[in-house]
């Protein structure tokens, strides 16, 4: 069983307001393809790879039964970010820095809020999205860092892998790849130019659960298992990858379903208690895409399949 589904964003995400994609039914239970529309059909297919294994082969055997993961606070004004960390439930805070039309006295502010919602035991990571030179970054972490009373980590501070190194040379914090790791090479330059402390890995670019595990056991670095904003059949991939690393030694960035206005998964990925649980996940009926949206979808899927079944 094969559908289209359409899911709107409470918020704007990478420029779109719709997450789209489609879910499958195999003999292992339901896998989510939601690769974004403007990819090609080569990166798609990575993705394809991650859904059939969730529909068709299943998982790994979980080595725990729930994984913990981080409320995540956009760049607002500190009482919003105060109300978001105390709702979230939480013991970890990733937080948004360095937004475009803000300042580092802003970020600071929202982080001493985040630090108070948090109380003295919780962890705080913050995500620059790369916006920072690595003289910005140095200057950042170290006021940021204070600011937080202390940062787990910082999450893509400048753009480019060889920055990142820089960076890592100059401060103590931890560092973090992200965006640097968007295809199944990159964690191994991450790593081979010793550019960070953390791996940041998301199932479907990186091409499902086991590539996953692969990847993380040849790069030798401690693993945040994050999201590409699925509903919970795609959040499922990412919760069965972190439930089997060997060591999971970070909270993930995995609760990312509150970001759609409703949920294609039953029962949802939502947090308790800032863990989310190791369990089977369902599709419901509905939020089905337009007539032209799955005419398109269906075509994408005929030709990355095509392109998947020729490979194998
Ligand atoms: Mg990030």
């Amino acid at each position: 069983m094969t559908r289209v589904f359409s899911l709107p964003l409470r918020t704007r995400f990478r420029g779109i307001t719709v997450r789209e994609g489609m879910v499958f039914r195999g003999d292992a239970g339901w896998g989510e393809w939601s690769p974004f529309v403007e990819y090609d059909d080569a990166t798609a297919l990575t993705w394809l790879r991650c859904a059939h294994e969730a529909a068709f082969v299943g998982w790994p055997t979980p080595v725990r039964s729930q994984v913990p993961v981080n409320v995540t606070v956009p760049a607002v004004d500190p009482p919003t970010a105060y109300d978001i960390v105390r709702l979230g439930g939480c013991l970890t805070a990733k937080v948004k820095v360095a937004e475009p039309g803000q300042t580092l006295a802003d970020d600071q502010a929202r982080l001493e809020a985040v630090r108070s919602a948090l109380g003295p035991a919780g962890l705080i990571r913050i995500d620059a999205n790369g916006a920072w030179t690595v003289d910005e970054a140095v200057r950042a972490v170290r006021l940021l860092g204070a600011a937080a009373g202390g940062l787990e980590y910082v999450e893509q501070p400048c753009a480019s892998v060889e920055e990142l190194a820089a960076l890592r040379r100059i401060v103590d914090v931890l560092i973090a790849a992200d965006e640097s790791i968007r295809r199944a090479e990159d964690p191994y330059r991450v790593r081979d130019l010793e550019a960070a402390d953390i791996a940041v890995l998301k199932v479907q670019p990186l091409g499902g659960v086991r590539a996953c595990l692969r990847i993380a056991e040849d790069i030798g670095m401690p693993v945040v298992v994050s999201s590409a904003v699925e509903s919970s059949i795609g959040i499922a991939a990412g919760v069965a990858l972190a439930a089997a690393l060997p060591e999971l030694h970070h909270a993930c960035g995995l609760a990312t379903v509150q970001l759609l206005t409703h949920d294609l998964g039953q029962p949802s990925m939502l947090p308790v208690d800032g863990m989310l649980e190791v369990r089977p996940v369902e599709a419901l009926d509905g939020f089905g895409a337009s007539d032209e949206r799955t005419a398109w979808w269906l075509a994408r899927y005929e030709r990355v399949k095509g392109m998947m079944d020729s490979c194998d």
